[in-house]
């Protein structure tokens, strides 16, 4: 197949890197890459790839991968002409497991046209927004994850039983082969990783590498919940990044650490600003904390999310997620952490949050903030768990995915920053797909209503 001329300046960049020193057939030769996946993250945050021969990689290179949209979830109709995967050569993985495949991140083309809903160019859009204001941001992800049991019904550890398993160290060491396997991947990639846990419940872990600009981290956590469920099978394990796989443990979360940076510098930071932070970094955490409501549909994109937040409280004693549109210090029963100068937690998002939207949704709400001045109000230093009570007047987070689809919806902010194509598009699969949960009948309701 043919791939039409790209006619925006992304496909001006892109013929300048094909045949420059991003030249994917010549690294193929040097490092020993027999295939790349050209992939794209959908808006469910799927990963979707083709498994191309180094052989081709310089055609595909200059003009893409094609795919038939439709059978992914970009809203696109089976009528449409091919949607073509154009490589980005600076995100180039070598799978460390499978050093012949290189991974490629790739942008989305349809009849010469940038596809402006896909979810990398939606992130693109927000960095090159904060980029005109003269920012960048940074984030850093902590991505929990369960490893399951091949059918995805139980924890694979028999002996994980303990109420409060955080830190466990012998729960830890039974899984190091797969633990240190996945760590090594990203040492020798190059991403800093730093420390590795286990988590709240039995049979969670958290891994931890070094924060960078919006889009290299999301380029990192697509392709590090891709290699965490590849390692995991290599050892007959199931990995999984589901929010809330098991209703009396904790939940996977997906915080996320976010610094606006100038001129190489962290512009978050002010040592003589309350807890270290600049009236800048206020005033973006004001965007973020007006538009919470809207921002779940992002960070807590799935049915499943809000069985996360607001949740009850679980057998370790607390369930380490947020219920309010909260900001705080050094606390962690908020929506927002201040853990330290210069930089904030986000709580909020899980592990079904798409890599991309979760930034570009932070970045929007954040540039918001900024452009009008945003008052995040006072921080509240209580024990949310504890004593909401005293937080008087403190917005709820949405109690299902329905309300927060419906936030969005209403959201001019966000529409007006994430583009109408990618805000009707994602409202419309999403509302599709909670319809779809709605009329499934549970057991719940069986059992609740059939003697009625
Ligand atoms: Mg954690």
């Amino acid at each position: 197949m043919k791939a039409k001329t790209g006619k925006t300046e992304d496909a001006k960049a892109r013929a300048a890197a094909a045949g420059g020193a991003d030249d994917l057939e010549k690294i193929a030769r040097e490092r020993g890459i027999r295939y790349f996946l050209i992939s794209y993250v959908d808006l469910f945050g799927g990963l979707r790839a083709k498994l191309v021969p180094a052989a081709a990689i310089g055609e595909m290179q200059k003009a893409g991968a094609g795919f038939a949209g439709f059978a992914t979830w970009l809203d696109m109709s089976p009528a449409d002409p091919d949607l073509f995967a154009v490589p980005d050569p600076s995100s180039l993985i070598q799978l460390p497991w499978k050093r012949e495949v290189g991974w490629l991140a790739a942008d989305l083309f349809m009849d010469g046209r940038l596809v402006e809903q896909a979810p990398r160019a939606v992130l693109k859009k927000q960095v090159a927004d904060a980029a005109a204001l003269g920012y960048a941001m940074k984030t850093g992800v902590e991505c929990e994850y369960f490893l399951v049991t091949p059918d995805g019904s139980a924890i694979s550890d028999a002996a994980d039983i303990a109420a409060k398993p955080c830190y466990d160290q012998s729960a830890l060491m039974r899984r190091y082969d797969v633990i240190s396997e996945i760590c090594d991947a990203m040492l020798e990639l190059g991403w800093g990783a730093y420390q590795n846990d286990h988590e709240d419940a039995n049979g969670q872990f958290e891994m931890n590498w070094s924060y960078d600009d919006a889009l290299t981290t999301a380029d990192r956590h697509a392709f590090f919940k891709f290699m965490v469920k590849s390692i995991a099978e290599k050892h007959a394990l199931r990995a999984t990044f589901m929010p809330k796989p098991f209703p009396h443990l904790t939940g996977s979360g997906c915080h996320a650490h976010v610094s606006l940076w100038a001129k190489g510098a962290n512009a978050f930071l002010d040592a003589k600003g309350e807890l270290g932070l600049s009236p800048l970094a206020y005033a973006f955490l004001g965007g973020v904390l007006a538009n919470a409501e809207a921002l779940c549909a992002l960070t807590n994109p799935t049915v499943n999310s809000y069985k996360r937040i607001n949740a009850p409280v679980t057998l370790s004693g607390a369930t380490w997620s947020p219920n309010s549109v909260t900001y705080t210090g050094n606390n962690r029963t908020h929506m927002v952490r201040i853990p330290e100068p210069g930089r904030f937690e986000l709580r909020l998002a899980d592990g079904a949050a798409n890599p991309y939207l979760l930034q570009a949704a932070v970045l929007a709400a954040g540039l918001d903030g900024i452009e009008n001045g945003r008052d995040p109000g006072k921080r509240l230093d209580i024990n949310m768990y504890t004593e909401a009570h005293k937080a008087k007047g403190a917005r709820r987070l949405p109690l299902n995915l329905l309300d927060a689809l419906r936030a969005l919806e209403k959201s001019k902010v966000l529409a007006t920053r994430l583009g109408a194509p990618f805000l009707s598009s994602y409202l419309k699969l999403k509302q599709a797909e909670w319809n779809d949960y709605a009329r499934h009948l549970s057991q719940w309701e069986r059992e609740h209503t059939l003697d009625i």
